[in-house]
Order: structure tokens, then sequence, then C-alpha cells
């Protein structure tokens, strides 16, 4: 393996290892769970990194999620921009670092345009491997000018048939959450960091991210939320560049090209850990109190 390949594969390992997903190892066989590997190209005799660890952490969103590298290592070297990873220290309203260096003009926000633009301009996306196993492309749902815009990881089954995010059990939660503060959900918007379900719900890789993320900025641009808040390390990490675990961040404030962004856990976490519920209600207290406040 040359050094630049080398790198690469190392800062894959490194950021699935900050997910809680710590154990590794090669699989030299064909795949046999269809689900997991429904968007892989065949392997052709060469070795597929995969992760076989179940995240401990809340970071995850589902309950038992394996990261299956679903391509020779060598194609890695060919992968779209991975997200920033910031190296700034965390404080109660730390700078968050911007989404990509340097944004290509093709992918950089445009100023004014509108959600129906950037949802003309994704089209039947086929820019990354998800769209191989997808059903639907969520692209984000909610109010156009809303104060207040959630971002999770990525579609799970229930959003794929729809086509809308959290709309399975999770966003059940999500929903609560958000009456919890006196608003409704038609009054935010909710968008993810991947607009694709990933194949057994696993985490999306990093070039994976690199590719749709910059829609999702482009979305919060044309909204001008007072507010994003992060469901989750993935979104937190794609959007802040924060590489601490979800449990120190959560609940921090941070500046977010020109607005705030919070950090706070993915709802699936709680419906795995109800005992933590208090956890998001105090983050949701939070929202609500900064949402309040004079501009
Ligand atoms: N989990 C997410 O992160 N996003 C969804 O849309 C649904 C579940």
């Amino acid at each position: 393996m040359n050094e630049e390949l080398r790198g690469k594969v190392v800062a894959m390992l490194e950021f699935y290892r900050e997910l809680g997903i710590e154990e590794f190892y090669i699989q030299r066989s064909e795949p046999t769970n269809p689900t997991i590997n429904s968007a892989r190209q065949p392997l052709g005799g060469e070795a597929a990194i995969k992760t076989a660890s179940v995240q401990k952490d809340p970071d995850a969103r589902t309950e038992s999620r394996k990261v299956v590298f679903g391509e020779d290592p060598a194609s890695l070297q060919n992968s779209a921009a991975a997200p920033v990873q910031s190296e700034e220290p965390v404080g109660p309203v730390p700078e968050s670092m911007s989404l990509f260096e340097p944004p290509s003009p093709k992918t950089a926000p445009k100023e004014h345009e509108t959600l129906e633009q950037i949802r003309e301009d994704l089209g039947d996306c086929h820019r990354c491997r998800l769209a191989s196993g997808r059903k639907t492309i969520v692209f984000g749902q909610g109010n156009p000018h809303a104060q207040l815009v959630f971002v999770g990881e990525g579609p799970g089954a229930d959003e794929d048939i729809q086509g809308l995010p959290f709309v399975g059990r999770a966003g059940q939660l999500l929903n609560r959450m958000i009456q919890f503060i006196g608003l409704k959900r038609e009054e935010v918007y909710i968008c993810n960091i991947v607009k694709c379900r990933p194949p057994g719900n696993r985490t999306p890789m990093p070039d994976e991210i690199g590719t749709c993320s910059p829609f999702l900025l482009r979305q919060i641009r044309a909204i001008n939320p007072r507010l994003v808040c992060c469901l989750g390390a993935p979104a937190v990490r794609t959007l802040l560049g924060v590489k601490q675990g979800i449990t120190k961040i959560r609940g921090q404030f941070y500046n977010f090209h020109g607005t705030k962004a919070l950090a706070t856990v993915h709802p699936a976490y709680i419906l795995r850990n109800p005992r933590e519920e208090k956890i998001l209600r105090e983050d949701f207290q939070k929202i609500a109190e900064f949402l309040k406040a004079p501009r």
C-alpha cells in the first residue's frame, strides 16, 4: 500500500473509531450479507476492510451497526473530500471549521438560492455509491424559513420508503421533543448529512458525506435559521469539524457560518437508553431558551 493510500485508510479508520467502532478486520472472502452489502461493487478478489463491532456510545443511531468498507481499498484513492477535522479547542462558543476546504465552485453555496433550486440541482443524484441502494432521495422537510434546523445522520428504512426525514421511531421521539419546546414539526426544518439510506443503516462514509453535505450546507444557507441542531456525532463532525465525543460536547453552542449550532445526542440513542432522555430534554430546553432570546 503506498503512503498516500495508507494515510487515507488510517484517516478513515480513525473516523470510525471516534464514532465508537473499534474493531476492524480484513475479510478476504465475498460478503455473505446481501442487505448490508447491496451497494457494493464486486471485490474481484481484492480484500475488503470490514468492521465488526457494535457501537457503544451515544453516537450510534441504530442498535447494532456494522460498517462495511464497501469497496476495494485502492478505490479510496478516488474518494471525494472528507469532512474537515477541527483541532480547535472545544469551548462554550467555539468557532467551527468550514465544512469543506476549499469549496469547489460547483459545490459552493450560492447566494440567494431557494430550496427548490437546490433540489432541482440535486436531481436524480448518483454522485456516490449510496444511490444504488436507495429507494428515495430524502432531501429534507419543513419550513423553508425555519428558525431551527435539525440535522441527523441519514435516512433509515422508513425514511427511504417515504422520502421524508425522521418518520420512524427516532422521528417520533424527535417530534415529541419538538413539541416539548412548544414548536410544531411543520415550523422547523429537518434533514440529514446524507440524503440516501446507507445499506444496513451503517454510518455514512467520509467520501459519501463529502459528496452529499455541500447540498446540506446550501440548504442551511437558503433557510438561514437562527440555530442548527446537530443530532449525533456524524452531524457534529460534519458540520462543526469537532472530534470530541458527543457526551463531552453536547449542549454546547458553536458558531456556524454566521449562525449558531448546538450539538446533542441522536434520538436513536435515547430509544436504546430511555433513562437518558433527560439529557435530550436538557439540550432541547437550551434550544428553547436560545430561540426565546432576542436576536
Ligand atoms: N435517523 C436519522 O439520522 N435520520 C433520519 O432521517 C431518520 C433516522
